[in-house]
């Protein structure tokens, strides 16, 4: 397995084209174990399923092989300890290799299985995940999916649901010497956002959360020091917490917007909340399995990123965020714990052992 992983972080997967070749190569090594896959495309990228075992209930095992760009000593793998490092190793190479390996394991005993599971590998989740959500739409879904990103052993059940929006603030030019003539449309954006950070959308929490986030993430305007600026357009990434209404946060930020005379207010991107519930017998299972795994009881936490889970979730099927320890993921020294990745390989093992 720790071969496997290696011969990953040595495919440098960091494009389009780059992340099908590692996505093939999985083809390779599951295949030349007697695994049956299926490879399917999408606007030029690939994607991977297999299954294995029988029964009404599925579960899904998803990872992604693509990785975001590093330094070139980055794809030569290396072993310190118990850390194997690399770009990818822990997001999430690991948790694919893991997965490929469990997999492989019980597919030795695939008939005495009681359920099935579908390997899900995908080659786009560092930038918009639109293979995961093809293989959606496509109906591959199943009861319960465990996506490998890196938790250290630790159950992610929850991931904050995505606003992004604009809100073009105007005012009314006027020549710098002379500001009382203008209306400062720089200024409008300064009162829009102080007030934006008093609506009550942003003091919800529940037992995962202590409160959405706002990150003000850009401000275009002014162009000269002796003009008054007439428009100021801000951008906002607001990520709220599970059980809130998306559609009351938007309405709340419009009424506010409204008040700020002929703004404009705009929304670029949202995605839903993944609220999957900590009593799912799936989730019980696994926090079960992992507690004798570890020796103490299984974490369940709620991840402030949103992952490949959310497009499962939004099927109805319980997800979540499952895989081995690491650190320093997108950055220079990125590892995984070797004996993390044993045992996360032999959790998934037992899950589907009585
Ligand atoms: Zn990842």
């Amino acid at each position: 397995m720790i071969t496997l992983l290696k011969d990953l972080v040595r495919i440098k997967s960091d494009t389009i084209e780059s992340a099908n070749n590692a996505l093939l190569f999985c083809e390779s090594w599951l295949e030349e174990r007697g695994i049956h896959t299926t490879v399917l495309q999408h606007e030029g990228k690939l994607m991977l399923v297999a299954e294995i075992g029988i029964g009404d209930e599925c579960m899904i095992w998803n990872g992604h092989v693509d990785v975001v760009p590093g330094n070139p000593e980055q794809f030569e793998p290396f072993i310190e300890g118990d850390f194997l490092y690399g770009r990818g190793t822990a997001d999430m190479k690991a948790g694919v290799a893991s997965m490929m390996q469990a997999f492989y394991e019980l597919s030795k005993e695939s008939k005495s299985l009681t359920k099935k599971i579908q390997l899900h590998i995908v080659t786009d989740e560092e930038t918009d995940g639109k293979t995961t959500k093809f293989l959606v739409d496509q109906g591959y879904t199943g009861d319960f999916v465990i996506c490998g990103e890196p938790t250290h052993l630790q159950i992610g059940l929850q991931a904050k649901g995505i606003i992004q929006f604009d809100v073009i603030l105007k005012g009314k030019p006027s020549h710098g010497s002379r500001p009382w003539e203008g209306k400062n449309a720089i200024e409008q954006a300064f009162l829009f956002d102080q007030q934006l950070r008093t609506l009550s959308f942003l003091t919800a929490s529940n037992e995962f959360y202590d409160y959405p986030s706002l990150n003000l993430a850009k401000i275009q305007a002014g162009d000269r020091y002796n003009v008054v600026p007439d428009e100021c357009i801000i951008s906002y990434d607001l990520r709220f917490v599970p059980g809130q209404d998306m559609q009351s946060i938007i309405s709340e930020i419009k009424k506010l917007a409204e008040k700020f005379p002929i703004s404009e207010f705009k929304i670029q991107a949202t995605a839903p909340a993944v609220t999957t519930e900590p009593i799912n017998p799936f989730i019980e299972r696994v926090a079960h399995v992992t507690s004798q795994f570890i020796g103490k009881p299984a974490v369940l936490f709620g991840q402030h990123g949103a992952a490949d889970a959310r497009f499962y979730a939004e099927t109805g099927a319980g997800a979540i965020e499952f895989g081995p320890s690491g650190g320093d993921w997108h950055g220079e020294k990125e590892y995984v714990s070797i004996s993390s990745m044993e045992t996360y390989k032999n959790i998934l093992v037992s899950l589907f052992k009585k």
